[in-house]
């Protein structure tokens, strides 16, 4: 067996269309807004960013591969479900989450109300502490499909430690 360094990074970025709909999910916490999110899943771009940094880290391909669109289990899943499978995943190959840094780029909802309750939540399905969650936000200065309002995204970056 290679020597291996005892942590590895990774990185994930998701986008969703706003559409019809009352409410976003971010960060498995149900966001009021004047739009939803076009999705198969509940559309949690925060939770998704993540699983697919978790996978990143884990070298295991992406959220598309683990979760199809095509496979009716996955329709209007709860993203905290898909992210607890990502943790497992971690736990069977001898890793658990070092830290999640996470970063949501739109213009609204504003996320800053919203994100200490993403990060109780986060923190929870992967079983870490508290302060072992970062989720922050950044709007795109009105620039591009975030700046118009189009979409929301989210960026994540995550350390995953030996257990
Ligand atoms: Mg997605």
């Amino acid at each position: 067996m290679s020597e291996l360094p005892p942590f590895r990074i990774g990185q994930g970025y998701d986008v969703h269309v706003f559409g019809e709909g009352d409410h976003v999910m971010l960060g498995g916490v149900r966001v009021p807004h004047e739009r939803g999110v076009v999705a198969h899943s509940d559309g949690d771009v925060v939770l998704h960013a993540l699983c697919d940094a978790l996978l990143g880290a884990l070298a295991l391909g992406d959220i598309g591969v683990h979760f199809p669109p095509s496979d009716e289990r996955w329709r209007g899943a709860d993203s905290l479900g898909l992210l607890r499978h990502c943790v497992a995943l971690a736990a069977e190959r001898g890793w658990k989450l070092g830290n999640a840094d996470i970063t949501v780029v739109c213009e609204r909802p504003r996320i800053g109300p919203h994100a200490p309750l993403m990060r109780e939540r986060i923190a929870a399905a992967c079983g870490v502490a508290l302060d072992a969650v970062s989720v922050k936000a950044t709007t795109s200065e009105k620039l591009g499909f975030t700046g118009r309002g189009e979409g929301i995204a989210a960026q994540a970056a995550v350390l995953i430690v030996r257990r």
